[in-house]
């Protein structure tokens, strides 16, 4: 169970949950005492207000006057003390009790109302204050604080609001930490089930992608892998289905022709001999073809990039064609500026001899072919066009597929390694062709 990870996200949001709690438990408690310190603080005070008072009007009369301080009793009262005024013998000369019921019966309410005195109250025992006069110990006050109940409707508020916390924000978090943790795993959930479909073989597998957080991210890379893996598979099946096709045809003419030969239908002479050995040649082509588009595809891992000078590495492989266009009776011509390119070199030259022979097979005589190439914004473009067949409109987006072919004859490889070569170079290639006016292929290859 401790292994779902949205127990754990649950787990760890309410232990700060809980800290959060504690936290206000505890700033509670320092509060009371705080407070509780305070109200002390100022009933101490009071004491030494009352006491003070005593002294001076002992000092005025020379002896305990009893109603003078029977006023300062109920002062004391109204300050939240009850008191007890001891002579130095220790007799009673006046208490709070007495002071009070000497009152008229309106202020004894008045008084009573605001003091909240009650004379069964008894929660507290009295604390002596020896009073003194220059030195001499003239009696003693006995005070016992009074509870204003301020302190209680403090404590109780705190305690409401306390349980309050425990209770409401204490609950809100449970459930807040339910569903955000929640909704944290879920993606994640999905992302499993979806990568555990992939690898049992469903490559149609996607994830749903909500937000456009980390695992929004994950999730968008794992749709990409996916795709990825989708196309590459199906190109693969493509592939082998292709070169399945492309072998069936020459190796049944072949078994067809043999059996024949076997059978003695066919008269093996030089000339039937010598078309099998042809076929077996146009065969070897066509492995040759694949093994060249194999490496092509696997160029991008291992290209050599070097910097070349593109004018003179292009009119080297134009120089070399130039007596096959020569024969043929098409003009070539060749267009340069002065740049650098970087590239691999084999490779590069793979590409322009490529998109050279399919000019040179389309093009009829007194047709032309030119070659051109610059620099252009951050690219070097290198164009090859022609004034040969073209190619229809309806074949141009298959012309990159492997084993397609416009016209019978040749293989329908060589646009396919183009493309992968320029791939592999992070370029891209593009076609514009008119059919019976000519066509014009342009390889765009980045500045780095
Ligand atoms: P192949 O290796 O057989 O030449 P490609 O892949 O190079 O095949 O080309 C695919 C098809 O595209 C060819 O069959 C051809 O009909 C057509 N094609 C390629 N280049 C040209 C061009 N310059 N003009 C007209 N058709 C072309």
């Amino acid at each position: 169970m401790l292994k779902s990870l949205w127990i754990k996200f649950l787990i760890l949001l309410l232990g700060v949950s809980i800290i959060a709690l504690s936290s206000a438990l505890v700033l509670r408690e320092l509060m009371i005492k705080d407070f509780r310190e305070y109200l002390e603080g100022e009933l101490e005070d009071r004491v030494y207000w009352v006491m003070a008072d005593i002294e001076r009007i002992y000092e005025k009369h020379s002896k305990w006057e009893k109603d003078t301080v029977a006023e300062d009793a109920v002062w004391a009262l109204m300050l939240g003390l009850e008191i007890k005024i001891k002579d130095a013998e220790g007799n009673i000369v006046m208490d709070t009790e007495k002071a009070v019921s000497a009152l008229s019966p309106l202020i004894k309410r008045r008084v009573m109302s605001v003091s909240n005195f009650t004379q069964s109250e008894n929660q507290n025992a009295f604390h002596p204050y020896p009073l003194f006069l220059k030195g001499k110990e003239i009696g003693t006050l006995e005070v016992r604080f009074l509870r204003t109940g301020k302190e209680g409707i403090f404590i109780k508020r705190s305690n409401r609001f306390l349980l309050f916390s425990l209770f409401a924000l204490g609950g809100l978090a449970i459930v807040l930490s339910i569903i955000f943790s929640r909704k944290l795993t879920n993606p994640i959930k999905r992302l499993v089930s979806a990568a555990k479909a992939v690898s049992e073989g469903n490559l149609k597998s996607r994830v749903k992608i909500s937000d456009k957080d980390e695992i929004g991210k994950l999730s968008e890379t794992f749709n990409l892998m996916a795709k990825n893996l989708e196309v590459q598979e199906s190109l693969r099946k493509k592939l082998i289905s292709n070169i399945a096709h492309e072998l069936r045809t020459p190796i049944s003419a072949m078994r067809g022709e043999l059996e024949g030969m076997v059978d003695g239908l066919i008269t093996t002479d030089k000339g039937q001999l010598q078309s099998l050995y042809e076929e077996t040649g146009r065969l070897k082509n066509l492995l040759d073809g694949i093994d060249e588009l194999s490496q092509a595809q696997a160029s991008a891992l291992s290209l050599r990039k070097q910097h070349i000078e593109l004018k003179q590495f292009l009119k080297n492989i134009i120089e070399r064609f130039s007596k096959l266009f020569l024969d043929k009776g098409i003009a070539l011509e060749f267009q340069c500026g002065d740049v650098m390119i970087n590239a691999d070199p084999d490779k590069l030259s793979q590409i322009v001899i490529n998109l050279l022979s399919n000019a040179l097979k389309a093009t009829d005589k007194n047709g032309s072919v030119q070659v051109a190439a610059g620099k252009k914004d951050n690219e070097i473009s290198m164009e090859v066009s022609d004034t040969g067949r073209g190619i229809k409109k309806e074949d141009i987006p298959f012309v990159f597929e492997r084993f397609f072919r416009a016209l019978p004859g040749g293989l329908g490889l060589g646009l396919a390694i183009v493309k992968e070569l320029v791939d592999a170079h992070d370029g891209r290639i593009e076609v514009r062709s008119e059919y019976g006016k000519g066509t014009v292929f342009t390889v765009y290859i980045p500045i780095d």
